[in-house]
């Protein structure tokens, strides 16, 4: 069963001090999907909730200190894309030849540049390409060999693949190879040995796990961030959302900022990020109302699964699902961070 849920702002920052002040506010997600209480170990969930508050922590360093909003969706997404725990960087799905290929993309929403990349299989921080991309090429997106020659170039961080095997990531992979009747590739050349790994506590089938950040600055700009491995067993070059600006990622200081999660094909379809962006700024709609529309409705009239995390440059935060749970977490300078799992927390 399909659950809806959706959590009123918390806080906004128009509502509580005073309007000289400087202010920030953040918001994060670690991806969508089947997520409930009674199959999550609570070794898991701790797990979880640690790292997201890590996350946290680090972007309302970087905004308090008067950083933009540009450094803290990066930094944020960065820490999540060094923690196997999520589908992006380190803990990235397989595809059905067993590499991992990541798609990121991150937006500024004083200036509408973007940046974007897609299908990169050695880039430690994908976020960073994707910024790179924004701010050193006249592009907006690269993706493969491509990409990946203008991240050595530019000096990012290339490792091994192997640096992204997970042995759970690729039990899943298995598994669903299986269930299509599809060969199952070879380890990865550098892939450790699988004897005596114990991953079945953090099973992840069914969970997606990308990973995404919106924030607000003092200077009141607004940026979004995202990063994904995509889809496990994805095949012949598939991409999703996530690198696809106004689908996966969007920011505008005119209307909000917007990072997706959940079954590409239908965000790209429904060019969520941007239409709950235009719902705002064109309809007058609040930015809990358009996420709900947009997710609620009309993602789940397509039948596609997910969510999203999106703010308001006046710091509004809103989160919107239609999947029995998403990481994610929040905080503002008017309000104590929150992390959250399951549907139905605030
Ligand atoms: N949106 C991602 C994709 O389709 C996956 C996810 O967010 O779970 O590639």
């Amino acid at each position: 069963m399909r659950i809806i849920a959706a959590v009123a702002a918390a806080c906004s920052l128009t509502a509580a001090a005073t309007a000289d002040e400087p202010r920030w506010a953040l918001v994060i997600h670690g991806g969508a999907g089947v997520i409930e209480r009674d199959s999550m170990t609570a070794e898991a969930e701790a797990l979880y909730r640690e790292a997201l508050a890590i996350a946290v922590d680090a972007g309302a360093d970087i905004l308090r200190g008067g950083g933009s909003a540009l450094d803290a969706v990066e930094a944020m997404t960065r820490l999540m894309e060094d923690d196997p725990l999520f589908n992006a960087g380190r803990g990235a799905v397989f595809t059905a030849a067993g590499r991992v290929e990541h798609d990121a993309s991150i937006m500024d929403g004083a200036t509408l540049n973007a940046g974007a990349s897609a299908g990169t299989t050695n880039v430690r921080h994908p976020i960073s390409l994707a910024r790179a991309v924004m701010e050193r090429s006249r592009h907006v997106m690269l993706q493969g060999p491509g990409a990946e020659t203008f991240a050595a170039e530019q000096g990012l961080e290339v490792v091994h693949p192997a640096y992204f095997f997970t042995e759970r990531r690729w039990r899943a992979l298995e598994r669903a190879l299986e269930a299509q009747g599809l060969p199952i590739p070879p380890r990865p050349e550098g892939a450790p040995e699988p004897e005596g790994v114990d991953h079945t506590w953090l099973n992840t089938d069914t969970r997606f796990g990308t990973v995404g950040a919106v924030a607000v600055d003092m200077d009141g700009n607004i940026a979004a961030a995202t990063t994904t491995g995509g889809m496990t067993a994805k095949r012949w070059g598939r991409v999703g959302d996530s690198p696809i600006i106004g689908a996966g990622t969007y920011a505008s200081n005119a209307s909000c900022g917007v990072s997706a999660t959940g079954t590409g094909e239908y965000f790209i379809r429904l060019n969520i990020a941007a239409r709950i962006c235009a719902l705002v700024e064109l309809q007058g709609l609040s930015i809990q109302d358009a996420a709900d529309r947009v997710i609620g409705e009309e993602l789940t009239a397509l039948s596609g699964d997910g969510g999203v995390v999106a703010m308001t440059p006046d710091g509004a935060i809103a989160w919107a699902m239609n999947t029995s749970g998403m990481y994610r977490a929040r905080a503002s300078s008017d309000a104590p961070p929150v992390v959250a799992i399951f549907a139905d927390e605030g």
